[in-house]
């Protein structure tokens, strides 16, 4: 039987910082795969390592010590150019603060990242609008997002992240700013995305009443990740 190549995969993922004479060990040794069509939560307290897990899944930032491939081929050793092309057309990023620009409308917002890839205006045109209607978002396509509440604005973002068609999305603490109603609303948002498109996405968050709609939640603790059980007494605020 062929071998089912990992989404993303890391080994033995590291990664200090040097603040003065301190260190810190943001993470110590990760191994984690990511397979298609797979929802994971990566559950931990502030400072645990989420923001600096995610950011090096993304390519975004390097790790001190150890791999990350995606699709099998291994980050540290592209270059900006092949890190790039990645991240326009391989990865979403979600972040907990939306991160729309706020001179442009929902629309225009969704349809950027399509004008980046060079996209031609009729296929743009479409793909934002089916984007925008996969979110439940076409009939405020044309507000701003002073005009959206918060979670409106965060499916805008997710429409943005989805437009290009990655098939991976990372979110970090996604509904860090948003009520308990539309933070479920955008974790429902994830589950329908993975099932319907087939699409892979690993959001980190600290609310323990979303883990139960993912499909397997890890730990991350003191820059260690294991499987999750019984996190309910642990992350009740
Ligand atoms: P989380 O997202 O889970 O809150 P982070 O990944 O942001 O955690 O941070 C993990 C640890 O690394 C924390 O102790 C944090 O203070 C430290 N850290 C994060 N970024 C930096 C940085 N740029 N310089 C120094 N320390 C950092
Ligand atoms: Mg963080």
């Amino acid at each position: 039987m062929s071998r089912v190549v990992p989404l993303i995969s890391t080994h033995n993922l590291t990664r200090s910082y040097q603040v003065g004479s301190e260190t810190i060990n943001a993470l110590r040794g990760i191994d984690m795969t990511v397979s298609p069509g797979q929802f994971i939560a990566v559950v931990g307290r502030s400072g645990s390592g989420k923001t600096t897990l995610l950011n090096i899944l993304a390519g975004l930032d390097k790790p001190s010590d150890g791999q990350v491939l995606f699709q099998d081929r291994d980050l540290g050793t592209m270059n900006e150019k092949e890190l790039t092309e990645i991240r326009r057309h391989k990865i979403g990023f979600v972040f907990q603060s939306f991160g729309l620009l706020p001179l442009l409308s929902a629309f225009e917002n969704v349809e950027l990242p399509l004008r980046i890839a060079g996209v031609r205006t009729r296929e743009r045109e479409a793909r934002t609008r089916e984007t925008l209607e996969i979110v439940g978002l076409w009939n405020r396509a044309k507000h701003r997002p002073y005009e959206l509440s918060g979670g409106e604005q965060q499916r805008v973002a997710i429409a943005r992240a989805i437009v290009n068609n990655p098939p991976l999305i990372l979110a970090d603490e996604p509904t860090g700013e948003l009520d308990s109603t539309n933070a479920r609303a955008i974790f429902g948002l994830f589950k329908d995305m993975v099932k319907a498109q087939g699409i892979s996405v690993l959001s980190a968050t600290h609310d323990s009443t979303l883990l139960a709609m993912a499909d397997e939640v890890k730990e991350i603790r003191d820059g260690k990740l294991s499987d999750a059980t019984n996190l309910g007494h642990r992350y009740r605020d």
